[in-house]
């Protein structure tokens, strides 16, 4: 079997954690006897400097020819005063547009020896394991009518049927890997967009009938997360619920440089970690590679449908974390700090070490 991947390296760190990821991909791929082919395309600030614009037709044409497409990160000051559509991160926007990427998954797990680098109390995140579905192009960030003027502003929460039928499905199968148990959180109370979102993910869920799915109200739900994260399994939002919800989970668990993302359309996928160029550190080995790694994971397990690989790459940055390894933005005072590709190899020896002992037990048995 060979995949191919469109890889978007982009600006900054971008590269360097880029290449931090296909490393791991790599050594995972060849321990499950799959190739991966890859492309590199332009997108960001340096397509701008090359090309006049942050997106090619060329990228676009490298997304749509591949099985999958892993992005690094884009942006930096000597971009920023560009127009709107100019800006590296316009580029984004358009690219998941273009891909219809409707659904954003970001998951939000602690791994045990992070947990003290969190707000909250240890207690309380322990064996917090969830992810947040937000749809991702629809709702009130598109919905028209949209606009000011001198004495008003104004926008739509919108959504159709088919809309919130496929976000829905998506959360029932993801589920259907996880521990069977999906909340959906909207504000049915006050919005009729909200009641219409709750009818539909009901319909839908009659044909999962094996999920558990409850409704929770945005407010309450902003409040569960900080008292008991532990109860949810997966999240089922819209766009700006999810965009608020996502950015509380993501420091329930950390640092941002800990935080992978996936973005899932009907044909295409797109993997990146959710921190930015990080132009302060950029060039300099220090990058946390980890949120980057863990997007190649998500890569395996949504896209390739490769659950083992992907719970390998998680169990190695977990024992890497464990032997007190980490990055200048993660450090203690106890820690051992390493850099960018000092981490990676570190991992990656993680790796080889967990599928010798996974020999050694199939050899025993
Ligand atoms: P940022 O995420 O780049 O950095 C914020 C802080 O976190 C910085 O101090 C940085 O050093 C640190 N940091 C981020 N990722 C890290 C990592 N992997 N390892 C260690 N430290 C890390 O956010 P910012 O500074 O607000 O934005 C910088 C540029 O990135 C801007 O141009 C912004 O528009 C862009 N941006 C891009 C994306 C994306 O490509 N998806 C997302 C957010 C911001």
């Amino acid at each position: 079997m060979t995949y191919k991947i469109a890889l978007l390296p982009g600006d900054g760190i971008g590269p360097e954690v880029t290449q931090a990821a296909v490393k791991v991909i790599n050594l995972v791929a060849e321990k499950f006897n799959v190739k991966m082919k890859y492309e590199e395309f332009a997108i960001g600030g340096n397509c701008f400097d090359k090309h006049g614009t942050p997106l090619v037709e060329e990228t676009l044409e490298g997304c749509y020819n591949s099985d999958s497409v892993f992005l690094g990160a884009v942006g930096g000051p000597q971009w920023e005063k560009l127009a709107h559509h100019l800006k590296p991160e316009a580029a984004l926007l358009k690219l998941r547009e273009k891909l219809e990427l409707f659904a954003n998954i970001r998951p939000a797990k602690i791994y045990p020896s992070m947990l003290d680098n969190s707000t909250l109390k240890k207690e309380v995140l322990e064996g917090t394991d969830f992810i947040v579905l937000r749809e991702l192009t629809g709702g009130i960030y598109f919905g028209k009518p949209r606009g000011m003027d001198d004495n008003k502003g104004w926008n739509t929460m919108v959504y159709s049927t088919e809309e919130v039928e496929r976000i829905a499905r998506k959360a029932f199968e993801i589920a259907s890997k996880r521990e069977k148990v999906v909340t959906s959180v909207d504000k049915a109370n006050v919005l009729e967009v909200s009641q219409f979102w709750r009818n539909v993910v009901e319909k839908v869920h009659k044909d999962y009938p094996e999920i558990k799915l409850n409704h929770m109200y945005v407010d309450n739900a902003a409040m569960q997360l900080v008292r008991d994260p532990k109860q949810f399994d997966v999240i089922l939002t819209s766009n700006i619920f999810g965009d608020i919800i996502s950015d509380i989970s993501g420091m329930i668990t950390g640092s941002l440089g800990m935080l992978p993302s996936a973005s899932l359309g009907k044909k295409y996928s797109l993997y990146e970690p959710v921190h930015g160029s990080a132009p302060d550190i950029a060039g300099q080995n220090k990058a946390n590679p980890i949120a980057a790694i863990s997007s190649a994971a998500m890569m395996f397990f949504h896209t390739f449908e490769m659950t083992k690989a992907s719970e390998i790459i998680e169990k190695a940055i977990s024992l890497t974390l464990d032997e007190g390894f980490r990055t200048a933005d993660i450090a203690t005072q106890e820690s051992k700090v390493v850099s960018t590709t000092e981490m990676t190899s570190m991992i990656m020896n993680n790796i080889e070490k967990i599928f010798a002992e996974e020999a050694i037990g199939v050899f025993l048995l």
